[in-house]
Parts: C-alpha cells; sequence; structure tokens
C-alpha cells in the first residue's frame, strides 16, 4: 500500500516537473508559481555581510485579519521606544507575519481568548531597515533621551556589545513576535514585573525578582506559545519565534505597509 502511494506520489511529481518544463519553453505561464517562484529569486540579494535579503512579502499578511482578536501596540511605529523616534521602515502602525507563525499565533489567540486574555502585539515582523537604524542609534553616545524608561542600569555603549542591539535580528525573518496579555476582565495590560524592550535582567522570563503572580502571568503567556509551536528566548519575557519558520536564513526589506500583505495585492 505505501509502496504503491509513494509510487503514485512519484508519477505526479514526474508530471509536475514535465509541465514546469512546458511553461519554461513555452516562455513562461502568466501567473503561475514559476512566475512567482522566477520573481523571488530576482528579489533576492545578498547583503555586505553575507547575510540572505529578500524583498519578497507574498508570504506575509496582517496580523489585524489573521488575528482579529489581537490589540496592536506599534511601538517602533510610535515614538515611545528605546530611540525615541519612529523605527525606519515602518510606515504604517501594523503587524505583518508569515502565514505560517500567523496562523500560529491565531490558535495561541483562541486559546487565551477563552481564559479572558487577548494577545498585545508590540512589534512583528521588522524590516531589516529599521534594525540598521537600531544600529546607527546605538553609535550615537550622546543621544540618551529614552535612557530613563529603557535602559537606565546600563551606559549605552555596551548595548551593542551585550547582544541588546544586532546587526540582523530573528524579527526581520517574519516568524518572531513580541508581545504581551490583555485581561479583558480589568481592562488592562497583564502585570509582567517589567516593560516591554527594557535591557537589562529584569526581562528574563525566571527574573527572581519579581512576584510569583508576576511570574505565573509570565508563564500563562509562555505556556500558550509553546502549545502553539513557539520558542521562547531566555533573556525576553515578550519575545517568541515560531519553532519551524519558514525563512530560516532570510532577512526580509520590505517596509511594515498595508501593501506589503499578501491580500492587498
Ligand atoms: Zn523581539
Amino acid at each position: 500500500m505505501k509502496n504503491r502511494e509513494k509510487c503514485r506520489g512519484n508519477r505526479i511529481k514526474a508530471m509536475l516537473v514535465l509541465a514546469l518544463a512546458g511553461c519554461l519553453l513555452l516562455g513562461g505561464c502568466g501567473n503561475s508559481d514559476v512566475g512567482t517562484a522566477k520573481a523571488a529569486a530576482a528579489r533576492e540579494t545578498t547583503g555586505p555581510d553575507g547575510v540572505r535579503l529578500s524583498d519578497d512579502s507574498s508570504d506575509f499578511v496582517l496580523l489585524s485579519e489573521a488575528v482579529p482578536d489581537a490589540i496592536l501596540e506599534i511601538r517602533y511605529y510610535s515614538t515611545y521606544n528605546f530611540v525615541g523616534d519612529r523605527i525606519d521602515g515602518y510606515e504604517e502602525p501594523l503587524a505583518l507575519l508569515t502565514e505560517e507563525a500567523a496562523e500560529a499565533l491565531r490558535e495561541v489567540s483562541d486559546e487565551l481568548v477563552e481564559k479572558g486574555y487577548r494577545l498585545k502585539i508590540y512589534d512583528a515582523y521588522r524590516p531589516q531597515e529599521a534594525v540598521t537604524h537600531f544600529v546607527e542609534w546605538s553609535r550615537d553616545l550622546d543621544d540618551t533621551r529614552m535612557k530613563e524608561y529603557f535602559y537606565p542600569d546600563l551606559d549605552k555603549d555596551v548595548l551593542f556589545d551585550e547582544g541588546y542591539i544586532a546587526r540582523h535580528s530573528g524579527h526581520s525573518r517574519g516568524s518572531t513576535v513580541d508581545l504581551t496579555l490583555f485581561d479583558m476582565e480589568t481592562e488592562k495590560e497583564v502585570d509582567m514585573g517589567g516593560t516591554f524592550d527594557y535591557f537589562g535582567e529584569e526581562s528574563h522570563p525566571d527574573y527572581s525578582g519579581i512576584t510569583e503572580e508576576q511570574y505565573e502571568n509570565r508563564m500563562i503567556l509562555r505556556e500558550a506559545m509553546v502549545n502553539h509551536g513557539f520558542k521562547p528566548l531566555a533573556t525576553e519575557w515578550w519575545h517568541f519565534t515560531l519553532k519551524n519558520e519558514p525563512y530560516p536564513d532570510t532577512y526580509f526589506t520590505f517596509p511594515v505597509n498595508s501593501d506589503s500583505a499578501h491580500d492587498n495585492k
């Protein structure tokens, strides 16, 4: 039985290869997958440090559509972030994710809504341009406007060396999200014992200086995310990446705006 299925699978594969070859010989098949694949290849480049960059947003969706219960508070579109300015590449206060990550997040949301929580999203896909903005900001040691809110105990000159700022971010691969919980009964954010993007030990999910309740709250978020295929980060309670992310080696460059979402093309 298994062999017959395999055989059938191989026949289908062979037919697909033939169809594909036919398309290429005839000069393309309009809007077929072949055309899309060729376009994707053309939109890929290699960065100066050897990283694969792509501006192909065809697999990305808007979180407001994929996870309608989520609340968006896109901090890098606002000026309330560690830089103090709107970050390059954030053209609209939107969140984009790969279809796979958005689907998994929808499952997380459905599970938590039943427990009385909504997801509150701080950031999702982050263009490479935004990450480059962070790096440039980290080199300007005189600009410490937001120090008291985000890095009061650190000197700005250690942020890059200690890994708080890096040349590339997993967020640019499109399957990473920063989020917290919103309690539907109190209509407030859940107390996590720390704020998003705080640079310090307090942000480690297992930080010992928080109350038991704050720790439990962090674990409610973490368990729901892990249940649906996300992996946590040991240094930031709000940050999760889809374990089977579809683009583990590609850093995307298109801006955060509604035109970049797949349904709007
Ligand atoms: Zn993050």
